[in-house]
């Protein structure tokens, strides 16, 4: 465990016969498991006081006044779109790498994404590009933190104040990572967050979205209830049948026994991040000077929380090297295509190569390497030796 990183990382071993290290994956314990068959032997499975247990602690922990939780991290896009009023003809800038869903959601409401360009050395969105692509159907600017490294804020505020449009947040990489201090959840108007297993922490499936604005977290709640304002426990305490649908929404709740799991693993959050980064300084000292191996950068301000631990190798090499690492049961990935690549969005609004050329030779270069808080520095360097091994063997 103490060896320095560039001795064991060259003689660290990575036969196939070596056991398997995912690219991502979640860790339960028993407390998380007692929270849950609390939830199932009590008078609520949904809508009940765990729910408001749990949005309390993550809007507390995201130093946000409010969290409203829903059933997964795309239909926390999906709601918060809705709410902001984005509809046919609108127009919604978002970064050409981001997972699919930030674009999608803008979609399903009939608006149009509009894709902005990403830095190269940390494959966040641009906020030059950014200012280009507002025009004057856009309603909204979309950042995402991706990998788990805030955006520059400073910059991205900037130019949204500018343009007189609203900047919210696909934070979805990045709960636990903060910008200059402040905490991902507080930094734009909304933040939308995934409680996905391969996030930072679970409830199996979840979503939340963070605001300061109180009546806004309200209409999300409306949302999240078919458009009705009164729960059913609501109901039920106020002895009433009387509700009201005083628009179209959604059932995008979070169960009490989902929301019991997220607030147990909110607990383990600081920790799991803490290891996260450990895990990250590992591999930045084990590839420090390689001329091959380019982690993506912890920009100045920013405290990563390292969703995904992203390097840039030869573009030359890339199918090579994944099938190597592959082979040596590592579960390298790659995060991601520019969306609008997808054969979807060339086909439904004509894109093609050349709209975001900056993020096009990225995802050429860009591996995922392992990274979750259970990875020992064993691990680590076997995933670091092997590939810088294969890369020297070329
Ligand atoms: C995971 C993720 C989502 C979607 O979250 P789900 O909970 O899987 O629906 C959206 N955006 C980004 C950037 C994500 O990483």
């Amino acid at each position: 465990m103490n060896s320095r990183p560039d001795e064991a990382v060259r003689s660290a071993p990575s036969p196939a016969s070596a056991p398997f290290i995912p690219y991502g994956r979640q860790h339960i314990d028993d407390a998380d498991v007692q929270a849950v068959v609390e939830v199932l032997g009590s008078k609520y499975l949904t809508t009940g006081p765990a729910v408001d247990a749990f949005e309390e602690d993550f809007a507390e922990a995201t130093g946000s006044a409010h969290a409203v939780s829903v059933a997964n991290g795309t239909v926390a896009l999906h709601a918060l779109y809705a709410a902001l009023g984005l509809g046919h003809g609108d127009e919604i800038v978002v970064p050409a790498i981001t997972f699919v869903a930030t674009a999608n959601a803008a979609v399903y409401l009939g608006a149009t994404p509009v894709f902005a360009d990403v830095d190269p050395s940390t494959a966040l969105m641009d906020a030059e590009s950014v200012r280009e692509r507002i025009g004057p159907r856009t309603r909204a600017v979309v950042s995402v933190d991706f990998a788990g490294q805030p955006c520059d804020y400073d910059a991205l505020t900037r130019v949204c104040d500018e343009a007189g449009v609203v900047l919210v947040a696909d934070a979805c990489h990045a709960l636990g990572g903060a910008w200059k201090g402040r905490p991902v959840g507080s930094l734009t108007y909304a933040s939308t967050f995934s409680l996905h297993p391969v996030k930072h922490i679970t409830s199996a499936e979840g979503g939340m979205i963070t605001t300061d604005d109180a009546e806004f977290a309200a209409h999300l709640k409306v949302l999240r209830n078919h458009g009705i304002r009164s729960t059913f426990r609501e109901r039920a305490e106020g002895n009433t049948w009387e509700y009201d649908m005083s628009e179209l929404g959604f059932n995008y709740r979070l169960s009490d026994v989902h929301a019991a799991l997220g607030r147990s693993q909110l607990r383990k959050l600081p920790e799991f991040v803490e290891r996260r980064r450990q895990v990250a300084a590992r591999y930045r000292e084990a590839f420090a000077g390689h001329p091959d191996v380019v982690p993506l950068d912890e920009a100045p301000g920013a405290t990563g929380s390292y969703h995904l631990f992203m390097v840039r190798i030869p573009a030359q090499r890339k199918a090579e090297v994944f099938e190597a690492m592959r082979g040596a049961n590592i579960g390298v990935n790659v995060h991601y295509q520019p969306v609008y690549l997808h054969s979807y969005y060339r086909r439904e609004f004509g894109f093609s190569e050349g709209l975001c050329p900056v993020a096009e030779e990225a995802y050429e270069e860009l591996l995922t390497l392992p990274m979750y808080p259970q990875m020992t520095d064993e691990d680590v360097d076997r995933v670091a030796g092997t590939l810088i091994r294969t890369l020297d063997a070329g």
